[in-house]
């Protein structure tokens, strides 16, 4: 019998895969986010991963409960990801780690990655707002200070010519693909004129990767102004 229901409540590789990718590599209790491989002196690698159901796969294990379907049991929306250490305490003490806690660790471990990647969607304009301003902020100082309005425009060897060039590659462009990373993941939060601004926005940071990637080409959409607002309340 109890080999019946590990056997549904075992879940897929794809679904294992998922978890591992989930991790970061890393247990997801935020407390310990121990890294899962160690290197062997062998040269290999060994891990310590371990794949625990929130709720357990038997109803008299931890946290567990018969009216669960057995097949959900081994879902990847019941699995997490830990470490063999917290993995034992977590199933030793359930008390002290209801379900509701192991959920949240997952999802504040999926929260950090997309954050991270910049593909975090939010709840509010407010929050995709706040999650643009510090690209944003950093480009248009240095707009401000080296972009080719100022001065030197002229001389395409001056100092700051060069340092534009630098700035545009390493810091300014990278900057916009996050922005428009985060902004097509907070589409949902854009009003009709947003949208067309962002068309527009796209249009020019093509123009400008190609341009300062060597591909020559010239100007196409200017920078439009209304970014500056966007996600801001109105
Ligand atoms: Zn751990």
């Amino acid at each position: 019998m109890t080999k019946c229901v590990r056997g549904k409540a075992n879940p897929t590789q794809p679904t294992k895969f998922r978890l591992w990718a989930d991790s970061s590599g890393y247990c997801q209790n935020p407390d310990c986010q121990a890294p899962l491989f160690v290197d062997l002196k062998s040269g290999s690698a060994a891990h310590f991963g371990e794949v625990a159901h929130v709720i357990a796969a038997s109803a008299d294990g931890p946290r567990g409960d018969d009216t669960a379907d057995e097949a959900d049991l081994g879902a990847w929306d019941n699995l997490i990801l830990l470490c063999a250490n917290c993995h034992t305490i977590a199933d030793k003490a359930p008390a002290d780690h209801p379900i509701e806690l192991l959920l949240e660790w997952k999802e504040s471990r999926l929260r950090r990655v997309e954050a991270s990647l910049g593909i975090a969607s939010f709840a509010t304009r407010a929050e995709a707002c706040d999650a643009i301003e510090p690209y944003a902020s950093q480009n248009r100082y240095l707009h401000a200070t080296f972009g080719p309005d100022n001065d030197y425009r002229i001389d395409p060897e001056a100092e700051e010519a060069i340092v534009w060039q630098r700035e545009m590659t390493d810091t300014i462009i990278p900057n916009h693909r996050r922005i428009l990373r985060i902004i097509d993941a907070n589409t949902a939060h854009l009003t009709h004129a947003e949208k067309e601004t962002v068309a527009a926005y796209r249009v020019h940071i093509g123009g400008l990767i190609r341009r300062h990637h060597g591909d020559g080409g010239i100007r196409t959409v200017l920078f439009p102004r209304e970014m500056d607002k966007i996600f801001a309340d109105s």
